[in-house]
Parts: C-alpha cells; structure tokens; sequence
C-alpha cells in the first residue's frame, strides 16, 4: 500500500522545500527520473483510494431471494415435498434456483459495466519526469513526483506546494469550506495545523481554481488524507434513474393488478372445485411470471450497456439519468472553438498598419512562410522588418503553449492559439528557446475567457522591463493608446482605432479568429516585487498597439451533416462562443444553423445585447437565436435557464472552471475530456472524449435508442405476460380445464422473460431514429396507445393459444392422456408464438420483414436457442416427466405451427392496414394545404 517514507515526525508543511527534497529524495525542478518512479511504483503501488462501498458477490446473489414472490415459491416447493410429490417440489427449486441465477448474473453485469466505465473515467496528472513535463495515469504518481497544477486542475495526490502563482484550491470536499483556500510555499509552524490552514500543502480530491503551481507528492492512495478518510468521492453516483424511478412505479400497479388477478383466479378455482394447493401453485407461479421482476435490472443492465456502447464512441457517461435526459434532448448549446472546429489554428494573415501579409502552409508542420503582395519574405528580409518581428516576438513570448516535435509527430501542450503562434514564429526562424533567453519572463496573467487576454512581462537585452500583451481586439485596442508602425509609435486615434476595427472585422468575415496584440515598455526603476497580479492589470493600460493575427480553425469533419441530424431530429443548436460575432456568425452560416426550416432566419446576438435583459426578454432571446458570441460563463447559465423555462431539455458543453455551474445547471452538462478542466469534468453527466460535435449528436442517439429498447422489451414482457394470465384466466372463468400446469408456468416465465427480452434490449440504432421529434421526459413510459396495443397483443397470444388448446382438446379429449397432450400443445404454442412475437414487438408501425429483419444477431440467437429449449421439453423423456408433457404427432406440429405464425400475420396486417392510413392522412392534409 501506498505510505509516505518519511523517517522523520516532522509534518511536510513544517519543513522547507530542500529538506522535503532530500527526505524524498527528488528534484523540484526535474522533478523523478523515470526509474526511480518506476522502483516506487513497484514498491509502494498504484496511487488509488480503496473503495469500500462494492457490494459482495454473496450479498447481490442473497438479495435475488429477498421477494416476497420466491419466498412464497420455496414454500410452495417445501409443500411439495411435505405432501410427497418429490419430483415437483426439486423442479420448483431448481427454477428457484435458476431465476435466482439469471437475476444475478443480470444484476453483476451491470455492476461490472459500470465500474468498467469508471475505469474509463480514469483521472491523468501532469508531472515533470527527467526534467520533461508530461501527461500520466494518476494511477502511477509515486511519492516525490513534481507535479503540475493548473486552475481547473484535479489533485491528484497529497503534496507540498513547492511554486505558487495566485494558486487557489477549493477544498470542500475534504474540509467542508466552500471558500477557496490560497496557497503559497511558505513554511508552516511544526505544531498541529487543521486541514484547511495547510496552505502549503494540496490534497488528492480537491480542484485547483485559479492561478497555477507546482508541488512535490508526499503521499499516494490510502495514506492520503482522503484516503484516510475513505470517501473518495464517487465518479458515478448509482442513484436512481427517473426511468427506474416510473419503472418502479409500473412495477408497482402491476404487481397489485397481478395479484389481485391470481387471487380471482385462485378463488374461481377453489369454487370449481379444485384443490386449494394446486389452485394456490398455480396462482403463486402465475404471479411469479406475470410480474416482471427483472425489469429493474434489465433496465441497468440496458442503461449501462449502453454507455459502454456510447463510451466506445467517445461520450463517457458519468451519471445513469443522462442517458434518458440525452435522448429527450430538444437544444443543444456547443462551444465553438474545439467541439465544432477542429482547433487546430493556423495562422493565416497579419494586419501590420496598412499592410496584409498571408501566411502559407497549414497545421503545425513548419513547411510555409510569410507572403506580402505575392512576394515572398525571406527571414533576413523580416529580421530587418520592425513591425514584423515585434509582432512575431510578442506573439511567442506572451504564450504559454510547448511543441514536443518528433520525427512522426507534434505534441501540443497548452492552448492551439499560442501553439499557432509559436509556428508563426518558427516559420521565420524565430525559436521560442532562443526569445525566451533574449526576454527571460517575469510575471503573467494567464489567459481567461473573461478578461479574453493575457499579459506577460519580460526583462529586456538592455535590463529594461517590457509588457506584451495579445487577445480580443476590441480588447486589446481599447486598452491601446498609441500604435506602432515601422519602427514608429504614434498617437491611437479614434479614426486609426475605427480603420483596425474594420481590418478585424474583414478578417473575421472570413472566418477567421482574430487576435490584437500589444505592447507597453514600463519604467526601468520599476520594483519587480511590485507586479502584482492587480498591479499587472493596472499596467496593462496605454499599450501601444502592433497588429492584428488571424488564425483558421476549419470546421470538424462530418459537423455539417450532423447539423442537418439534428434538424430532422427536432433538435435545435446553439453556438455559444467566446469568439467574436463576425466570425461565429460566417461559422454559423458554413454550418447551416443560422436558418430555419421555413428558410427565415435565426438570430445572432453579441453579449453586450442581454446585459439589461429581464427574465422575460432571456427567455424570449433564446427561443430565436442560433449564435450567442462574446458571452461570459453567466451569461452561459442564463441561457441554459431561460431555455428550461421555455420548456427544452438542453444539453450544454463547456470546459473552463467557471463553466460548472452552466453544466450542473443543465439537464446534461458536456465536458469536453481533451480540453476540458476537470472541474468542468467533474460538474458534467457526459464526457466528450474527442471534444467532438458528432460524438454528442451520436450520445442523443444512442440516449434515443436506448429509451426505446427499455419500452420495447416492457412492451414485449408485458404482452407475454399478460397473455400467459389470459391463457389461465380464461379458462378458470369459462370452466375449462386448466391449459398450463404450474411448472410449465414458470418455464414459460424463464424462457420469455430473460433471453427474447434481453436481446430486445440490445437493438442497434433504428434508420429512423433521428427522424422523430424528441420524446418528452415527463411523458409515461407507457403512452395509452402502447398499454391498449399490449393488451390487444396479449389477448391475441392467448386466443391463438386457447384455439391451439380446444383444437387439441377436440381431437384427443378433455380427460386423461387427451387432455395432457391438449396441454402441451397449448403450452408449446403459446411459447412459440411468444418467440415470434418478439418480431413483431421491433417496430411498432414497421413491417417484421423489412431490411433490419436480420439487423439483430442478439435476438435470432435468443429465438433459437429458446425454440430448441422447448422443443426438448417434448422430446426428452426426462423433461416430459417433470413439465408432464407429452409427445407430439405431426398433426399437432401443423396445428402449433400455424397458432403460432397467426399472431404474426395479425400483427402484419395490422401494421399494414396502420401504414395505409397514415399515408392517406398524410396526402390529405397534403392536399388540404396545397388547396
Ligand atoms: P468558444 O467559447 O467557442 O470556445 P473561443 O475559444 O473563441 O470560443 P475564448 O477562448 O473565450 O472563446 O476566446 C475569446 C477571444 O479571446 C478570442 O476570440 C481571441 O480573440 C481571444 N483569445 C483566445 N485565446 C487566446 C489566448 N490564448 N491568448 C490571448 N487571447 C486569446
């Protein structure tokens, strides 16, 4: 287990970073070599908190006997046995026994899919190996690791701050203080300091809310304070969906009417004359089938096999009632940059007074350079351009992003805008390494959507302190007071400052992302001390503005098309952005989402337009608007609020720290897993794993399928059950005898009820599936129509049977030897015909023969294997014995055959005959609206 070496009492806050560094023997600037952590990692193990709330196998296999139902079952059984009837007391305990097996084995896949996709949410950590700084499993953090820490950063580990830069960290779950706590590398007293007061020290389970750092592990796993505590905070909380919540409601009313139903039956049958222990069998075991137990765990099971199935597609679900609220979604609000552009940026062009200058080549590969007027510019030619290599200097040195290249790829740590910048730079032979030792950084304000900027400052060749600063132009320009050109500053007009804002906006128009940069060169006896970060933001004013940069960002693959998805789908997009309203408007119009089916067009609405907006006017702006741009995280959690009250579902994405209370707030919350913090993570129900469009329109369609397959094996379930209470109900009522034997009963239960519904389940994506409006949430899950069209189903599998039953009784006679082989053609009829069924139950308007009739592999294996099953019940003698059946002759194979494909050619003509006349509705009102 995972311990500290520590071989002295000292606590880690009480000692300073070189005694830490040597008890742990590290570097705090290297940080470990890779085989020292590797010899920890062996030593110590993987840096994991026990769980302690995984329930025992023997526990989950014990609760499968908890029903009142199967406690009655094992009575029923032990009677058996008391009164001498042997054989059927064991059968009834093997079929206890087996249904016992089937629920848990249902119940344990479940479990194991859902630990195996909190597997999938594993946390990473940044750490500094061998002096590189790196991205690894915080499984594998070792104690004396230097790890990394930026705002919106998971801890991962406990650890000893060894730099801090306004570092904050919100310690709530550990301490319970909502506030967040500052941090600093001072040297703490060694008496006993409470939790929240060790402000030199960061602890596994928190989240870094602003500024950044770096710290030393000095504990992993268990022997972290939460650790110690032993509530990790669960990744996936197994709360109760609200579709359990309406199944167990369903299942409620229906084991009243089930009941009250067996108790008739029961009763009519004691007044007929039959011995109350069998009427009594007959009724438990009739219960015992009519009541779906499973349904609950076939729904997890359903729900969590599904978010494997979408986890493979890049959407990890965090929380189970995310899959229902996916597929009602009816809005959903996306980011631009990085989940509908591909944020890979490339500079494009440069707007240096009233000069352009493009730039060629694309991605981060360094083939290109800079052209003006068609003319190529040599480096030589812009080592002697002033206004050039100020521009490129400020664009890498005020810029944060690292480019690992190797001979087969480029790794980008850090943000694809500085990255774009930092190529610019290089493409002129200008080397990050090379500025930064001609300008050694001093102090930052890193970048952050609110300020939309980030500053740096420099000390200078000469020892003098400069101010670069790069973001939004308007920005940028309205914190300018002169401008530089070819080496010369001169005052900003307002003329100048309009003919820039025209400049960008010609950019933008292009689609382009656009970004002003600027400079400022502060007094030489300025104290370094004194830069504070409020000193910093109060520097960054009278800048003199250089130039603008434009960067392309080209459109995700496949987002088009996924546009058009979503509005046969009835799912309306709306782009939230940081960016500039110019250029999302042009993403807009690429994307299609600006227009509405009636070709009128939607909105676009800069964020100085809702600063004075009332509840009313919020919710009347976001029911006509495609494109929100320049909006603040507030205003994010404004829109997600209006559109609630409106009546949507909205699905939201975000990835900064202050987008949490945007995802909580929506009814699901997307965090993008590339880019995003994890406090955007961690706030969010589904995680984009490629931070990709087209993976959440596919997470609403697979949250769609999924709803649909839970109703449609409730749907099956429920005919079939229904149709079994008929089979006896009928019958006790009509004074006939009774077609199915108790055993058969619970047979019928194990065959229909388990693999035929479980393979339902499992049906792929229907064509049409993101071609129907959005289910509503708050609709039952059993619409009137599904409940009269089970029932209709149900009578019919029971008339079908009742007909195979009589027929069989005509030919061989009520009593004796007759009336079992009557029997047993009902009994094998009315499985047969439930197997059928089951294609019928697919679709509920389409045709069973259609193009998907051999879409699902699941469900033909289920169908066959439970048809050979029950035609061992007739032809093993053994099995004969036990279900009291009999051999069939080829007479009885013609009459099963044909009650059994009945219910099918019913269902056929029915769904026809529904086909026909929703066509002819259908050119009706065509033809009503065309006169
Ligand atoms: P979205 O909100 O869709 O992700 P976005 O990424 O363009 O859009 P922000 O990241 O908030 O939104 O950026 C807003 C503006 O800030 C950009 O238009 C750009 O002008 C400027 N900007 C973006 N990144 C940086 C950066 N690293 N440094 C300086 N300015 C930046």
């Amino acid at each position: 287990m995972a311990s500290t070496p520590a071989d002295s009492s000292e606590p880690w806050y009480a000692r300073s970073i070189v005694e830490l560094t040597s008890a742990l023997t590290t570097d705090p600037e290297r940080g470990l070599t890779a085989a020292v952590a590797t010899a920890r990692l062996a030593r110590d193990g993987p840096n994991v908190v026990t769980r302690t709330d995984a329930r025992s196998l023997l526990a989950l296999f014990l609760d499968q006997f908890r029903s009142a139902m199967v406690l009655m079952l094992v009575a029923a059984g032990i009677a058996g046995f008391a009164t001498g009837d042997t054989l059927e007391g064991i059968a009834i305990l093997v079929v206890i026994a087996l249904n016992a097996s089937i629920g848990f084995a249902t119940e344990w896949r479940a479990a194991r899919a859902l630990s195996a996709l909190r597997e999938l949410a594993e946390p990473m950590a940044r750490v500094h190996r061998d002096g590189e700084e790196m991205r690894i499993a915080a499984q594998s953090l070792v104690v004396g690791d230097l790890i990394v820490l930026n705002a919106g950063d998971g801890v991962p580990a406990d650890a000893r701050i060894v730099s801090a830069m306004q570092l904050a960290v919100a310690e709530a779950a550990l301490t319970g203080e909502s506030l967040s706590v500052p941090k600093s590398v001072n040297v703490l007293p060694a008496e006993v300091i409470a939790l929240g007061d060790r402000r030199n020290m960061v602890f596994h389970g928190t989240v870094v809310t602003s500024g950044r750092g770096s710290a030393i592990v000095t504990s992993i796993g268990d022997a972290t304070e939460i650790g110690r505590i032993g509530t990790l905070i669960d990744t996936v909380p197994d709360r109760a969906t609200p579709l359990e919540g309406k199944l167990t409601q369903l299942n409620r009313v229906l084991m009243i009417a089930v009941l009250a139903l067996c108790g008739l039956i029961v009763v009519a049958g004691v007044l007929r004359g039959v011995a109350l222990r069998h009427m009594i069998e007959v009724g438990v075991s009739l219960a015992i089938a009519a009541v779906p137990e499973g349904l609950l765990a076939v729904t997890t099971m359903t729900l969590a096999i599904g978010m494997q199935r979408m986890a493979r597609r890049h959407a990890l679900v965090r929380r189970l009632p995310a899959v229902e609220a996916l597929g009602a979604t009816t809005v959903i609000c996306s980011d631009k940059t990085g989940t509908l552009t591909r944020n890979e940026m490339t500079v494009r062009s440069m707007q240096l007074g009233g000069r352009r200058i493009d730039v060629t080549g694309t991605g981060y590969v360094l083939a290109g350079g800079l052209v003006e007027r068609g003319v190529p510019l040599l480096p030589d030619a812009i080592r002697a351009d002033p206004s050039l290599t100020l521009i490129l200097r400020i664009g890498a040195l005020c810029n944060d992003a690292v480019l690992k290249r190797s001979e087969s790829e480029t790794i980008v740590l850090g943000d694809p805008t500085d990255a774009a910048l930092t190529v610019l730079a290089e493409k002129c032979d200008l080397t990050r390494e090379s500025l930064h030792r001609e300008f050694p950084r001093l102090r930052e304000i890193p970048f952050d959507s609110d300020s939309k900027r980030m500053i740096t400052v420099h000390r200078g060749p000469q020892g003098a302190l400069v101010l670069f600063a790069k973001g939004a132009p308007a920005v940028m320009l309205s914190a300018s007071a002169s401008v530089h050109d070819d080496g010369i500053v001169s005052p900003l007009s307002d003329s100048a400052r309009k003919v820039w804002l025209q400049h960008n906006d010609a950019m933008a128009k292009d689609a382009l992302r656009v970004l002003g940069l600027a400079y400022k060169n502060l007094a030489t006896d300025i104290d370094e001390s004194a830069l504070t970060p409020a000193a910093l933001s109060s520097l960054a004013q009278g800048l003199t503005f250089v130039g603008l940069i434009g960067m392309i960002d080209p459109l995700r693959d496949g987002v088009v098309d996924v546009m058009a998805t979503c509005r046969t789908a009835g799912i309306r997009v709306i782009m939230i952005t940081g960016d500039q309203l110019v250029t999302a408007t042009e993403i807009a119009r690429q994307l299609h989402i600006d227009v509405r089916a009636d070709g009128s067009r939607r909105r676009t609405v800069h964020a100085r337009e809702l600063t004075a907006l009332d509840a009313g006017g919020w919710e009347a702006i976001v029911r006509e608007t495609a494109v929100f741009a320049r909006v603040s995280p507030e205003d994010k959690l404004q829109i997600v609020q209006a559109l609630q009250r409106n009546g949507d579902v909205v699905a939201m994405t975000g990835d900064g720290v202050n987008d949490a209370p945007a995802l909580k707030a929506a009814d699901i919350g997307i965090a993008m897993g590339l880019r995003g913090t994890d406090v955007a993570k961690d706030a969010a129900d589904v995680v984009s794993t490629d931070d990709n469009f087209v993976t959440i329109v596919g997470a609403v369609e697979q949250g769609r399928v999924l709803v649909n397959n839970i109703v449609r094996f409730i749907h099956y379930l429920f005919s079939c059950n229904f149709g079994e209470l008929l089979v006896v109900f009928i019958p006790m009522m009509l004074g006939w005898p009774l077609p199915l034997g108790v055993l058969e009963i619970l047979w019928l239960n194990m065959l229909t009820d388990v693999l035929p519904a479980m393979a339902l389940a499992l049906e792929a994506s229907e064509p049409d599936v993101m071609r129907r409006p959005p289910r509503s949430p708050s609709a039952p899950l059993l619409s009137r129509n599904l409940t009269a069209l089970i029932g209709a189903q149900g009578l019919m599998l029971a008339v079908c049977t009742l007909i195979a039953f009589r027929v069989g009784g005509f030919w061989y006679g009520f009593t004796g030897e007759g009336l079992l082989h009557a029997e047993t053609v009902a009994f094998m009829t009315l499985a047969m015909a439930q197997l059928v069924h089951a294609f019928n139950v697919r679709s509920r308007t389409e045709t069973a023969f259609s193009a998907q009739l051999f879409t699902n592999g699941w469900l033909w294996g289920a169908v066959v294997v439970c048809a050979l099953l029950q035609i061992l019940t007739v032809t093993v003698p053994a099995l004969r014995r036990v279900l009291e059946s009999t051999a069939l002759t080829r007479q009885d194979c013609l009459l099963i055959t044909a009650c059994t494909l009945a219910p099918l050619v019913l269902v056929e003509l029915a769904k026809t005959a529904f086909r026909v006349g929703a066509r002819v509705s259908q050119a009706s009102a065509g033809g009503l609206k065309e006169s």
